[in-house]
């Protein structure tokens, strides 16, 4: 799971599996279609794939599932195999450090198997190239020797699933693409379906939780399943702490406002990026990398981890040119958007602090 610096330095907002979220996840997961809340068309459409499929009784066609971190792409992943009634086999493009990794996994699998390759696109050529035969015949030409004396020696593999899901679709080859025969885009949840999730994982939890601590939660979630899970935690941490485990929107409040995650969801790394991007670049356009040193990121973490959502959420724009601030950022850092007549600083904005950059 791509989650980035933000995850390594284990932010509440991290959109990463922290090494705490594997175990809660898990217990948190939904194992039906059914049960999975939100994602109306992908559920709709896999919904059909998997029916048809049992109807026939053959195996299922391959299921790309794209879109940011703590999506539920895991999820739906362990779904699909629930929902054909077979198992599933986890592995990830990193963990596959080279074709042979991936000849052993597919050589292993039982007839109707579920894989699923998480991170596929960060799977090395050679293993990629082995899963085109693997997806479409069901075939593996495995090389023994090397140079001049390799000879390739074809193996039958059972019929399987490929289940890939993938942060980075852009980054997919087409050859690869085009061998899924069903693909989704996950987008962010609506503020309504993370209430409902809230609510479930509450439940879940045996924490006594308010509708109105659940959607003030939901929110701040940055429309991501995995971080509504996480700070539903930090609020019961804090009621527990606080409040005798009593849970209000005032604990969910104060818990939240300890964590540093505002009313929109932004943390500090998302506020440094918007104060570099309005502060030092004059809302920009400016490029990945001047903001991601400008902050002390890392170019891909300020792409995969903070843009995202703050061009989600019209506070950024991408443009060929570069990274560009709209109107919203200023308001949501409470400034006076440039253009607007009466450009006075507020109050806020005297106590705008710019991030330190970096020396050299
Ligand atoms: P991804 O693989 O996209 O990074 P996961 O499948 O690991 O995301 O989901 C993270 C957590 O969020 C899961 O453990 C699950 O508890 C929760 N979750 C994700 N999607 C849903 C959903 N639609 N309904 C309920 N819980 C969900």
């Amino acid at each position: 799971m791509n989650g980035g610096a933000r995850g390594e330095s284990g932010s509440v907002l991290a959109t990463g599996e922290l090494p705490e979220d594997a175990r809660v996840d898990a217990a948190l997961r939904p194992t039906t279609l059914a049960e999975f809340i939100g994602q109306q068309r992908v559920r709709d459409q896999l919904g059909l794939v998997l029916r048809a499929a049992v109807g026939d009784g053959r195996v299922a066609d391959h299921v790309l599932l794209s879109g940011p971190p703590g999506l539920g792409k895991t999820t739906l992943a362990m779904i699909v195999a629930g929902e054909l009634g077979v198992p599933i086999r986890i592995t990830s493009g990193p963990a596959i450090t080279h074709a042979g990794d991936l000849a052993s996994v597919l050589t292993s699998l039982v007839p109707g198997e579920v894989l699923f390759v998480d991170e596929i696109h960060r799977l090395p050529r050679q293993a990629e190239e082995m899963l085109y035969l693997a997806m479409e015949d069901y075939r593996v030409d495995v090389i023994v020797g090397k140079g001049p004396g390799a000879t390739a020696i074809p193996l039958e593999l059972p019929a399987f699933t490929l289940v890939g899901a993938t942060t980075r679709a852009g980054l997919l080859p087409g050859p690869l693409r085009d061998r899924f025969g069903f693909t989704a885009h996950m987008d962010f949840y609506e503020p309504d379906d993370l209430c409902r999730i809230v609510s479930r994982s509450a439940g879940m939890l045996g924490v006594a939780l308010p509708s109105d601590a659940a959607s003030e939660i939901a929110l701040r979630s940055r429309g991501t399943p995995r971080i509504a899970n996480r700070l539903l935690r930090r609020v019961r941490d804090f009621g527990q702490v606080h409040g005798n485990g009593e849970v209000g929107l005032d604990t969910a409040r104060s818990a939240l406002e300890l964590y540093e995650v505002d009313d929109l969801g932004l943390d500090r790394l998302d506020r440094a990026v918007l104060k570099a991007l309005v502060g030092m670049f004059g809302g920009g356009p400016v490029g990945l990398s001047t903001l991601a040193v400008a902050v002390g990121e890392e170019p891909e973490t300020v792409e995969t981890v903070v843009e995202p959502f703050l061009v989600r959420t019209g506070m950024v724009m991408r443009t060929s040119r570069g990274r560009v601030a709209t109107a919203s950022s200023y308001t949501h850092l409470g400034l006076t958007p440039p253009g607007n007549p009466k450009d006075e600083r507020t109050d806020r904005q005297e106590q705008l602090r710019l991030p330190e950059p970096l020396n050299g």
